[in-house]
């Protein structure tokens, strides 16, 4: 018997577990309209969100830096293991296209766990993202550990808990009982951006 370690039922092939299977196929195959949803969500904030001071502009800069964080993640982490499964490609559509033909050998993978976790964290993400289940997305800062931006997502359901992430490592997410110190990494880190951008 094989434990499908994303679930952990047992089975007689695997690893994953033909439940988990189905669950990464669905996702694989969301991820078109998925993709085509968030570049809507962001040629119309584009065009209707006028740069200056104010909540309401603050508030739609936060959502844009949400589809787009939503963006970025979801072609990084399906290009990667696309990669890692011999299909080269930029786009997120191929990619999913790839890793969805491929998942018979997938299931078997030796990090079918990881593989499982990062695609449907990162589609979750976007679902969350364009869902509008959000009383608010804000764009809080650099990431304190690699390269993207950090948004705060704040739920519109009273029940669901806020969480701060940032866009280019799923890993990098905070509670809110982190936030603050979280909050001041981030800080650190947009002064040092900020001092960097000055002595170049
Ligand atoms: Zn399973
Ligand atoms: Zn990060």
């Amino acid at each position: 018997m094989i434990v499908c370690p994303v679930c952990g039922c047992r089975q007689r092939d695997g690893l994953l577990c033909r439940a988990c299977t189905r669950e990464l196929d669905r996702d694989l195959a969301a991820v078109p309209g998925l993709l085509a949803e968030l570049d809507t969500t962001l040629a119309k904030l584009a065009r209707t969100a006028p740069p200056g001071p104010g909540g309401l502009a603050l508030e739609r800069t936060g959502y844009h830096a949400g589809a787009s964080t939503a963006k970025t993640r979801l072609t990084t982490v399906l290009t990667a293991w696309a990669a890692g499964t011999g299909h080269r490609t930029w786009y997120a559509t191929t990619a999913a296209a790839a890793l969805r033909a491929d998942l018979p050998a997938l299931r078997a993978h030796p990090q079918a766990d990881k593989l499982h976790r990062e695609i449907t964290g990162a589609v979750d993400h976007a679902r969350r993202v364009i869902g509008g289940d959000h009383a608010a997305v804000i764009d809080v800062g650099p990431c304190p550990d690699c390269d993207a931006r950090v948004t705060a997502h704040i739920p519109a359901d009273d029940h669901c808990a806020a969480w701060m992430e940032c866009g280019g490592t799923p890993a990098h997410r905070w509670d809110t009982h982190q936030w603050y110190r979280a909050g001041r990494r981030i800080r650190a880190a947009a002064e040092w951006h900020r001092q960097r951008r000055a002595s170049a």
